[in-house]
């Protein structure tokens, strides 16, 4: 089956990449930076114990997970931008902590027609692609989800 493969590190390589979006209920909604932020928490994030960006936040939007991983609660966020310049890695740009968070349904009910427009829109080339695609560490390739898989280097905890 088909999925929406994202290079994280190509999409790092821009300030700003833009793609157009087919999300239904919010115009000029930016599905590939929501999909670019739950990404970034999960593999390029270092998960820092005493998390630097955890503690910035002056509404208290971002919270560890059991499992290491920061979420940011969008209601809460202001888009004061001040976790992504307390994070000592940058790991958080500041375009991907938004005042208003876009969504990415996965183009579900949509893909099986046609591959997300995103994946033919996005402006740095590679960087979103509708292919067929297996999981793989030696490729840095792992799935986020039914639809959504991503290219990226996991951070991975050093344990002398
Ligand atoms: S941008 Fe949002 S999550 Fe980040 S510190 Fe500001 S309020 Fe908190
Ligand atoms: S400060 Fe940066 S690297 Fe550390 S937990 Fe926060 S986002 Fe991750």
């Amino acid at each position: 089956m088909k999925k929406l493969l994202v290079d994280l590190e190509k999409l790092y390589s821009c300030e700003k990449p833009v793609a157009e979006c087919s999300y239904y209920y919010r115009p000029g909604n930016d599905g590939i930076t929501r999909l670019r932020e739950i990404g970034q928490f999960i593999y390029i994030c270092r998960k820092c114990e005493d998390a630097p960006c955890v503690n910035a936040c002056p509404k208290e939007a971002l919270e560890k997970q059991p499992d290491g991983t920061v979420k940011r609660y969008t209601m809460r966020c202001i888009s004061c931008k001040s976790c992504s310049h307390a994070c000592p890695f940058g790991a958080i740009p500041i375009e991907t902590v938004p005042y208003i968070t876009s969504q990415c349904d996965e183009c579900i009910d949509r893909c099986d027609k046609d591959a997300p427009i995103c994946s033919k829109t996005c402006s740095i080339e590679g960087a979103v692609k509708f292919v067929e695609v297996e999981e793989s560490e030696k490729d840095d390739i792992y799935f986020m989800g039914k639809n959504v898989a991503v290219r990226a280097k996991p951070w991975k905890k050093y344990h002398p």
